[in-house]
């Protein structure tokens, strides 16, 4: 296994805020604070949010992690860029989750593997909000296993034609621009990632209907019906899908980890406020010990969670400054891994206990646990589900020789 201190000198971590990334987390705070209420609105309207884009394109909040070079780029490290999504995560996984597609997924992924014509071409717009990205590569009857997907492009003079269905799809029917992982037509080698315009002739979005939570969050079905994609919208070289999806996905998990700090700290703030209001046999709640059980446990895993977060986005860091380096990016991979599977199940734990301190009260949806036992629910499977996740951080510990789908 590769040796972590190698590439991680523990000592020289520091999580000290610097001005700069202080001005980004005010600015990000000043934005969630006042889209708020609109978000609230949305939610208890049981509607898709599209005010998500406009207003945090306006707040120059839509291209933190992508380099200045390009259009509303602000070149956030990796510590600044997860602080700015714990602080989204707090508002709830819906509204998070326009930002770990859009940034993670799509622009992260773009950055990474995109050449300098492509990066220039889709980043500056990208970053502005004029066009939104989305990541499809879950289908039907492929999603732990993407390498059992059915989608497939044909070669014809020079373009590629692509057909397939991809399901569950986040900002499916906002995007401009997906992701699209495909084999060649007859293969299940050679995978392909392809960024296909939504505009193209032969490409249909649906919103998925009646989901558990996320009411705000845009979740769609995209058909594909021999979709023409030019050869400079392949991504990355040919026959390197998986490996662009791979690490599309480990962009995500560092997304999803913050997100749901972000949860847990809204969740122990509610339940403290509450705590402090409610009175019982002729006593706040929060003075009854197994109330305060509930609150001894958020917030340890809620100190727990972020120490794991803040862990991965340091080693995030370092890969994105040497990113041939593959022993280090196997360590960024499980430390991403790690820290999303960790905080994914303490922030529903941390929603279920809220929804229990408020009682009754924590059964509405017009109060915040509620929303957030609902939509949290969500971060246990998508991006890798537990299970995968608890294989993949087993397999770090055993080695490569216990390999389950060897
Ligand atoms: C709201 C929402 C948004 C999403 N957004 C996107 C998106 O933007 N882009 C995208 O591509 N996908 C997206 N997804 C899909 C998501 O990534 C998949 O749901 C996820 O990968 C799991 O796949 P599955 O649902 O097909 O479950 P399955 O793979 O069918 O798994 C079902 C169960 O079996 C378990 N299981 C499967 N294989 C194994 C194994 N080998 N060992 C042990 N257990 C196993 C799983 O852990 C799970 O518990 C989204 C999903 C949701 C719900």
């Amino acid at each position: 296994m590769p040796e972590q201190d190698e590439f991680v000198n523990l000592s020289k971590m520091s999580f000290d805020v610097t001005e700069e990334q202080k001005l980004i987390l005010e600015q990000v705070d000043r934005a969630c604070r006042e889209f708020r209420p609109v978000e609230d609105r949305y939610y208890l309207e049981h509607r898709v949010n599209d005010q998500v884009k406009p207003f945090f394109a306006k707040a120059h909040l839509l291209g933190l992690p992508v380099s200045r070079k390009y259009g509303d780029g602000q070149g956030s490290d990796m510590v600044t860029y997860a602080l700015a999504v714990e602080r989204i995560g707090r508002e709830g996984t819906g509204l998070r989750t326009f930002f770990s597609v859009h940034l993670a997924l799509g622009q992260m992924t773009i950055q990474h593997w995109g050449n300098e014509e492509q990066k220039g071409r889709l980043l500056p717009p990208a970053t502005r909000g004029d066009a939104i990205l989305a990541f499809g590569l879950t289908e039907p009857s492929a999603g732990s296993d993407p390498a059992s997907l059915k989608t497939y492009f044909e070669e014809k003079g020079g373009r590629y034609y692509i057909t397939g269905q991809k399901m569950w799809i986040s900002l499916g029917s906002t995007a401009k621009y997906v992701l699209v992982f495909a084999y060649p037509k007859g293969k299940s080698t050679g995978m392909c990632a392809f960024i296909v315009d939504s505009q193209s002739s032969g490409f249909r979005a649906e919103l998925i209907q009646h989901k558990l939570g996320l009411p705000t969050a845009d979740t769609s079905t995209l058909y594909l019906d021999e979709v023409e994609v030019a050869r400079e919208d392949l991504l990355g070289p040919p026959g390197k899908g998986m490996s662009v999806a791979l690490s599309g996905l480990m962009n995500g998990r560092l997304s999803v980890a913050a997100g749901c700090v972000g949860v847990i700290q809204d969740c122990l703030d509610e339940s403290v406020r509450y705590a402090s209001m409610r009175f019982q046999h002729g006593k706040l709640i929060g003075k009854h010990q197994l109330v305060q059980r509930h609150i001894g446990l958020m917030s340890t895993n809620l100190e727990a969670a972020k120490l794991l977060l803040l862990k991965a986005a340091f080693v995030k860091q370092k890969y994105e400054e040497d990113p041939m380096n593959a022993e280090l990016r196997d360590i960024t991979d499980l430390a991403c891994a790690r820290a999303k599977y960790f905080a994914a199940n303490a922030s529903f734990d941390a929603a279920n206990r809220a929804v229990q301190i408020f009682g009754a009260n924590g059964y509405s949806l017009e109060n915040r646990p509620a929303r957030h036992l609902a939509d949290t629910r969500v971060t246990m499977i998508y991006e890798g589900a537990n299970e995968i996740m608890e294989q993949k951080l087993a397999l770090g510990s055993l080695g490569s020789g216990f390999e389950a789908y060897s």
